[in-house]
């Protein structure tokens, strides 16, 4: 049976994990707009001890593809002190988003420097890549690209987070999508289940509620039932709860 759960704060995850009826939790170990390094909560004895399953999300500042090396470096570092908290927690995964280069960058340079990231960094837990909406040139928004990324990353082991609200709003058909991933990374480990405010193709990333968005919901279930991953819903937290029993109740 897949493990379903939400994207939760970060002051009490097992206490919205319970409300939730959530077995996955996901969080930030800080603000996920700030370069400050990671915080592990006060809780965190508990969450090593609980049978809740733990994923962090990096901060959304996080660039490691960039040409620019002043966020870049920064970039590289706080990927790196995230996964070590993230690992002393006990989590599963780290997920962090693809990323971008400028618009008049070669996208190769984004591929290079996204394989210097595993050169040097040891993973005690898998980086989880994450698709995403939008963003001028980026990395991990159409699987074109994720197959350059994934060439550039062979010989690594590198997990891959799909969320089915960017890969909507980036303009990838989501009825074929997993064996279209699958094809290129080899493995799913975590979807990222959300509805889309905003039409297909339209590289906005606003995450909607399940049934409250353009996505067709037995679409957004189709998708989790082939990727065979753990699920966390991003969605707002008044319907996170009825989000997850929708999917409990289709995927059980
Ligand atoms: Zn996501």
């Amino acid at each position: 049976m897949v493990r379903i759960g939400a994207h939760v704060d970060q002051d009490d995850p097992l206490g919205q994990a319970a409300e939730r009826g959530a077995e996955v939790v996901q969080f930030f170990l800080g603000d996920p707009q700030g370069w400050k390094g990671p915080v592990l909560p006060a809780t965190a004895d508990a969450i090593r001890a609980s049978d809740v399953d733990v994923y962090i999300h990096a901060p959304y500042v996080i660039n490691v593809a960039t040409a620019n090396n002043r966020i870049r470096i920064p970039s590289r570092k706080l990927l790196a002190a995230h996964l070590e908290a993230a690992a002393a927690l006990g989590a599963k995964g780290l997920v962090v988003h693809g990323g971008h280069v400028g618009k008049d960058d070669d996208p190769q340079v984004g591929f290079d420097n996204w394989r210097k990231v595993f050169e040097r960094m040891e993973c005690p837990i898998p980086v989880l890549i994450e698709n995403t909406a939008g963003g001028g040139n980026a990395m991990a928004r159409k699987l074109d690209r994720i197959a350059r990324l994934w060439d550039a990353l062979d010989g690594f082991d590198v997990g891959f987070c799909l969320d089915t609200c960017h890969a909507h709003a980036g303009g990838e058909d989501l009825a074929d999508v997993v064996d279209r991933v699958k094809a290129i990374t080899g493995r799913i480990d975590l979807i990222h289940c959300n509805d889309s405010r905003d039409a297909f193709g339209s590289g906005a990333d606003r995450h909607a509620n399940l049934g409250k968005g353009t996505i067709d919901p037995e679409l957004i279930v189709a998708v989790c039932r082939a990727a065979g991953a753990p699920i966390v819903v991003e969605t707002p937290g008044p319907g996170q709860a009825a989000d997850i029993a929708f999917l409990r109740e289709r995927l059980g």
